[in-house]
């Protein structure tokens, strides 16, 4: 029998007393969730496990059955005053509506996040996002402010516009994606702009797995002579994960989320050391409620403290990829985060491309065609790759230049098997 999954907090009673208040508050008035938790009352935290989970697809059906905003609203109309909306991989937009109150809770949530860096009044904040109608960037924004930091938006502008911009004004803490941390940097490289990296002392990242991944991480540190932060949150959630200074990846935030890590198939927990889905329940966003939603975040379950003895549930390498990112590879679990950590602990690598295929009748295989300054490389990585995953990876050695730079959300892996099995076996894992 495995151990309740549901992580201990530090003031289990007051938990348990708002859970139940937003329970009660939904039932009442939120047609969606209404369905979903009518009556219940918890007695412990592991009762959560009594909701059925809901994820992405059940709240996009939803806003499709009744646009544009769905049924997950728990108070009229009128009294949503921030609008923002997702860009959806799947090419499906989710809206998100949020109240006064539960923007005050986005900002609070962000404030832990940049206090865990150690963001404060003394520094300015340089926000590297394109400040369209994603959460993210607004809730980063006040939570900069939150903190007491001045924060500029480098919205509409190009890579050497931002650097400009954070010379002149000597900004000290960056925030943007992690791919986006490299990139700026070796854009400042090309453009004789290194002294644009100078006042930077901290990196906070977020948007795609990543900033945890130590190749990743030390790479964003040494490039910028910062300390690299991760977090995680999303915009149907919140912000619900804050960076481990000490042991890097993120503490799950438990005053304000309950976290459970789940076999995506069986939906039962998982142990420790094994990897699994996040759900999520967030307890204080009430007029656009998540309780029990299935993040498709895949992390690693950990049982223990992290080295710091930090409150909240440490998750060492944030999130390691998405359930549909991941796929498998002749019975391994095979993540592009973890195919792209190996990658980055070799100098002089440019931009690459992952393609899974299967030839008829053949097995899946893997290939990586990888800009190489020296194409010698190419050996090494794939004894590398072997003895990470577990499986033959085939190189490709590419002249520098050949593919196309990603700035935003790396887009990067191809798949053009017939058959695309998508499992998630909690017993074995990669990187
Ligand atoms: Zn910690």
């Amino acid at each position: 029998m495995t151990a309740p999954n549901v992580s201990a907090v530090e003031q289990q009673a007051p938990v348990l007393d708002r859970l139940n208040d937003l329970l009660a508050e939904v039932s009442r008035s939120n047609a969606f969730q209404r369905e979903r938790v009518d009556g219940l009352v918890l007695t412990s935290l592991n009762d959560l496990s009594r909701i059925r989970p809901v994820d992405k697809d059940q709240l996009l059906r939803d806003q499709l059955a009744y646009p544009p905003f769905g049924r997950n609203l728990t108070y009229p109309r009128e009294r949503y005053v921030h609008l923002h909306q997702t860009s959806g991989t799947s090419g499906s937009t989710l809206r998100v509506l949020d109240t006064e109150e539960d923007w005050a809770w986005w900002r609070a949530c962000l404030h832990d996040v940049f206090a865990a860096a150690g963001v404060g009044q003394t520094d300015l904040v340089a926000l590297a996002y394109s400040f369209g109608p994603y959460i993210q960037f607004w809730a980063s924004y006040e939570g900069a402010g939150a903190v007491g930091a001045n924060r500029i938006a480098l919205g509409g502008m190009d890579s050497v516009q931002r650097l400009q911009t954070i010379r002149e004004y000597s900004a000290t803490s960056l925030v943007c994606t992690p791919s986006y941390a490299m990139r700026l940097a070796k854009v400042a490289n090309q453009t004789g702009l290194t002294d644009a990296l100078c006042s930077v002392t901290r990196i906070i990242c977020t948007g795609e797995p990543g900033a945890s991944l130590p190749a990743v991480h030390s790479q964003i540190e040494q490039l910028w002579q910062a300390q690299c932060f991760d977090h995680a949150g999303l915009s149907e959630v919140g912000a619900f994960g804050y960076p481990c200074a000490q042991g890097g990846g993120v503490h799950v935030n438990e005053r304000e989320f309950v976290a459970e890590i789940v076999d995506p198939e069986s939906e039962a927990p998982v142990g420790d050391g094994e990897v699994g889905e996040l759900i999520v329940t967030a307890i204080g966003r009430k007029g656009f409620p998540a309780i029990r939603y299935r993040t498709g975040d895949v992390v690693e379950c950990r049982d223990g403290p992290c080295p710091a003895q930090h409150p909240g549930r440490w998750l060492p390498g944030g999130i390691l990829g998405r359930t549909d990112d991941m796929v498998v590879i002749r019975g391994m679990n095979v993540f592009p985060s973890a195919i792209e950590q190996v990658l980055r602990e070799f100098d002089e690598i440019g931009e690459f491309k992952i393609t899974y295929y299967n030839e008829p009748t053949a097995m899946d295989e893997v290939k990586v065609e990888v800009e190489l300054a020296q194409p010698n490389q190419g050996r090494a990585i794939q004894a590398r790759l072997r003895t990470r995953l577990g499986l033959r990876v085939r190189i490709v050695p590419l002249q520098p230049g050949i593919l196309p730079t990603d700035s935003g959300k790396a887009r990067r892996v191809i798949d053009t098997r017939q058959t695309q099995p998508r499992r998630l076996s909690p017993d074995r894992r990669s990187g």
